[in-house]
């Protein structure tokens, strides 16, 4: 695809029409967001113990080899190989070696040490058996068989030898990462600092918790919602509250904002209703870069740019707000804090245990449930799949993803899905 500009995506009418065959693909959606992200630049310096969810802004070299010396893989016995040909299987015990607590090099002879794991092998010193493969007589060490040289130690530098890259620029940091960091003695790293997002809930009728809710009124789950899968990420929000639907507040709000966040989060007020004004607003004070898609749920998401900052508007559904969240404001935060890629979403393969048939055209993430039977793991459907519909998508753990062409699923056939575990 070529590179798009901000002005001809604008002028797109198939990305502002409002009719759904001019609606944006998935697919599409996810290029455009590639290409119109733009990374913030900035870095700081952390802890590796705050740097969880954020990006490395440096590539990490090892300055040490790791394991930086030879050590036993198992407890066990260690000995030069060659002894035991010359002493018929048979070594003389000398002494033991625990991790920590290295054996002085000068008292070495043809000898053998109990070593337990993590134990420096001594220098010359070849080959560790473990203890449960050996029998003892007395003060010698007997084999009835001949090992292997080089048997369970564990080199030096095996697992990352100096100099080596150990990160490259861009990681998306993992306890694994931060794990990884502390073994090679690495306390403060260079990462992108933490986006600046803002987000406001719209809408009359949603109420805040401590209030007692009444008949038309609804409970503002999404901004619990949004604010959680935030905290997921280690980031969090400005938070502007509720706001009604108000064309002019609304207007006021987003300007505010985008001065003061690199993004900016809202939901409700993004359809063609009748006090649905975020679109309208958006295009006032800034640009609206897409808002349609062919996806369910979630159809409507505008995207968009206010001055410097970016805009998502989500739908006010509470799983169309998730769904939009996890596909595409998700991956594009990691975008904007440094992440290389549009990071696509892991799909599995299951068995279908129920037919699904629907009307083709959207992707659809249809909520599911993956189980494991005694035939091997099983993707069924919940029966509630209804946009406002929190509770089927919190009794679900996973979407079963049906591509747009797509109207039957059958039973017993493999199908796509996309495990809560690791998207939420
Ligand atoms: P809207 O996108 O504003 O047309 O809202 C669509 C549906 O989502 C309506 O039924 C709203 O009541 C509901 N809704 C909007 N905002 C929220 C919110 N913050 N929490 C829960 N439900 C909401
Ligand atoms: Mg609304």
């Amino acid at each position: 695809m070529n590179k798009i500009n901000l002005t001809d995506l604008y002028k797109d009418k198939g990305c502002l029409s409002e009719y759904d065959p001019n609606s944006l693909t998935y697919q599409k959606a996810i290029l455009y967001l590639e290409q119109l992200i733009e990374p913030i630049k900035k870095t700081k310096k952390v802890s590796i113990e705050d740097a969880l969810g954020l990006i490395l802004a440096t590539e990490i070299k090892s300055s040490i080899n790791v394991p930086n010396y030879d050590n036993s893989a198992m407890d066990g016995y260690v000995f030069r190989h060659q002894e035991l040909k010359k002493n018929n299987n048979k070594v003389k015990l000398m002494g033991k070696i625990l991790a920590g607590h290295p054996v002085d090099p000068n008292k070495i002879g043809s000898v053998c040490f109990k070593i337990m794991t993590g134990g420096m092998i001594p220098k010359g010193f070849d080959t560790v058996i473990p203890q449960e493969l050996v029998k003892i007589d007395k003060d010698l060490v007997c084999f009835d068989f001949q090992p292997k040289k080089g048997a369970n130690i564990r080199k030096a530098g095996e697992d990352i030898s100096k100099n080596e890259i150990a990160l490259k620029k861009g990681t998306y940091l993992n306890p694994l990462h931060i794990g990884l960091l502390a073994s090679l003695g690495i306390s403060e790293i260079k990462v992108f600092e933490s986006l600046k997002v803002g987000f406001f809930s719209t809408g009359d009728e949603v109420v805040q918790l401590g209030e007692k809710i009444k008949p038309g009124q609804v409970y503002d789950s999404n901004r619990y919602l949004i604010k959680s899968f935030m905290h997921k990420m280690n980031l969090h929000f400005n938070d502007y509250g509720n706001l009604s639907d108000n064309k002019f507040k609304l207007e006021k709000q987003l300007e505010t904002a985008s001065k003061e966040n690199d993004l900016i989060i809202t939901t409700g007020g993004v359809s063609v209703g009748e006090a649905d004004y975020m679109k309208e607003a958006l295009s006032n004070i800034g640009k609206v870069l897409f808002w349609k898609m062919a996806i369910k749920p979630g159809r409507p998401m505008a995207f968009g740019k206010i001055k410097k900052s970016f805009y998502f508007g989500l739908p006010g559904n509470p799983v169309s707000a998730a769904v939009t969240f996890l596909q595409f404001v998700k991956p594009s935060i990691k975008l904007m804090m440094g992440n290389f890629q549009f990071e696509s979403t892991p799909i599995l393969e299951a068995k279908l245990g129920q037919k699904i048939i629907r009307k083709k055209g959207r992707t659809e993430f249809v909520r599911a449930y993956l189980e494991k039977t005694v035939k091997g793991y099983c993707v069924k459907p919940l029966n509630q799949q209804g946009s406002g519909m929190l509770k089927s998508m919190s009794d679900a753990n996973c979407f079963i993803l049906m591509a747009e062409k797509e109207d039957v699923l059958e039973k017993n056939t493999y199908v796509k899905v996309i495990l809560f575990d690791g998207l939420i």
